[in-house]
């Protein structure tokens, strides 16, 4: 697999640094608020990739953390008059239901910055023991970012440019570092706002030094993938390498992936600009997984505009892919002989292709837009060949197929329609009759299908009872 790293400008073949495994970093959210489609966007593309290599085979260690002390949590705890965390674990609470509702999948640690305060002071004091740090009298704690060569080396930006830049945005207080460059590792608390203990004062964190810290406690000093939106390549990743390799001796990740925009009338969404969607917003109008195809309908390194027309035209997409779903689940209730024919196991090596095809087009740095081509081609494979005659290994072949690709990329195609009480009594029926007629296949069948929809039936000496779990 083939993934474009932003630190060489290159798509480089992936290569973990424990084979079978992959240790991946992506930076989360800052929890003030709910979230809009454009913080969906890294959600829904990274967890995309995780679940290509699982895939592939791997096991994926995926941390995500969320940023849970910071102004803006701050600044809207005091507007409300409540307690930070009261803002924070509110919002956490939230981004996980919208996280769930667009089938991206739980990290396998979602660490919070207030609780990883210990191991951020720790690194703090030793990039002070190394020189890398220096206390300024207020008791700020800042990184001396000359210190570190090697700055600049994922933004491609160079020092002297950037300290130009920087000498004309000094902000009050900032005299007191000893470089423009230099940025906050630990700051002294303000009025009213939460704070820890410190050697050098009582405050908090800098917002890049969690990120450093948080991937080496749940990942190791060394990792393989660390990714988020393109915004934060410059300044916050290059501050988390330069933090974390002046720290630990060791590179901090080997492939570092980012997202493009997703914008709205051409730019980029956000927040503070006031100009986005909240993912409930969008899902008020549509489906959940309509948003997930429109993520991945572009590739991710692509800028997204977003749009009605172009969210109508996910829907059809994905209408056309639940509908041949939808047919060949039919046609399996209907289909009579159990074996492929010879025609069939013929058209099942050709199936096979796109399977193989949908690998390619990930493999070559996750290009989601040509992964779903190839979905729409198997779609059109299907409704040519399988119909009301097909065997059930045929028809069931190419549902799996279906359903392991779109699977990858998270999307949820099964119709999940609420079954009729009568249509239940119907099939009940049918099955009583099967039995009586020994057909006891044919009442399996029955009874599978049901389950399939939440239906459990149960034998009873007054009948057959029903109840949806
Ligand atoms: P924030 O809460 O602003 O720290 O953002 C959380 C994540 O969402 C980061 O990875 C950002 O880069 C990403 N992000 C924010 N806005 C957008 C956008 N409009 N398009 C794509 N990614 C975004
Ligand atoms: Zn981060």
């Amino acid at each position: 697999m083939k993934i474009y790293n932003t630190l060489t400008k290159k798509k480089e073949e992936f290569c973990p640094i424990e084979p079978g495994k992959v240790r991946m970093y992506v930076c989360g959210p800052t929890v003030y608020n709910l979230i809009h489609i454009g913080n969906a966007r890294p959600m829904i593309v990274f967890d995309t990739v995780r679940r290509y290599m699982e895939h592939k085979g791997y096991t994926v260690n995926y941390v995500s953390n969320f940023t849970d002390v910071d102004d803006k949590i701050i600044k809207k705890a005091s507007e409300e008059g409540v307690e930070a965390h009261v803002i924070s674990e509110r919002y956490i609470e939230e981004c996980k239901k919208d996280m769930a509702s667009l089938n991206v999948m739980p990290a396998t640690v979602h660490p919070l910055a207030t609780q990883e305060i210990d191991g951020m002071e720790e690194m703090i004091q030793t990039l002070l023991d190394k020189g890398h740090a220096y206390v300024a009298a207020d008791g700020t704690v800042y990184f001396r970012t000359r210190s570190f060569r090697e700055y600049g080396k994922l933004s491609h930006k160079n020092l002297d440019e950037l300290e130009g830049g920087k000498r004309s945005l000094l902000v009050s207080g900032e005299e007191q570092k000893e470089d423009p460059l230099d940025f906050v590792l630990w700051k002294p608390k303000k009025e009213g706002e939460p704070f820890w203990e410190s050697p050098w004062c009582n405050g908090r964190p800098g917002w890049h030094i969690e990120c450093s810290v948080m991937s080496r406690k749940y990942l190791g000093e060394e990792i393989d993938i660390h990714a988020g939106g393109e915004d934060l390549v410059f300044p916050h990743h290059e501050n988390e390498i330069a933090q974390s390799e002046a720290a630990n001796g060791k590179t901090f990740a080997h492939y570092w992936m980012h997202n493009a925009f997703l914008n709205i009338d051409n730019k980029k969404m956000s927040k503070s600009a006031g100009n986005f969607f909240t993912v409930r917003d969008i899902l008020e109008k549509y489906d959940p997984m309509v948003l997930r195809f429109f993520m991945l309908s572009a590739h991710y390194r692509s800028q997204l505009n977003f749009s009605a027309e172009l969210m109508e035209a996910a829907k059809n997409g994905l209408d056309r892919i639940r509908a041949a779903v939808s047919n060949l689940e039919f046609f399996l209730r209907e289909a009579g002989g159990e074996e492929p024919r010879e025609e069939e196991k013929k058209l099942l090596v050709k199936a096979q292709e796109f399977a193989g095809q949908f690998d390619g087009a990930m493999d070559d740095d996750c290009n989601t837009a040509d992964a779903l081509a190839v979905v729409f081609e198997l779609v059109k494979f299907c409704n040519i060949y399988a119909n009301g005659q097909s065997s059930r290994a045929f028809l069931q072949a190419l549902l799996d197929e279906i359903l392991v690709l779109t699977g990858i990329c998270g999307l949820t195609v099964e119709e999940k329609e609420q079954i009729l009480d009568v249509d239940v009594e119907a099939l009940i029926a049918e099955r009583q009759t099967a039995r009586k007629a020994k057909d006891f296949a044919r009442a399996d069948e029955i009874r599978n299908m049901l389950l399939e929809k939440g239906i459990v039936l149960e034998d009873t000496r007054e009948g057959v009872k029903w109840k949806k779990v």
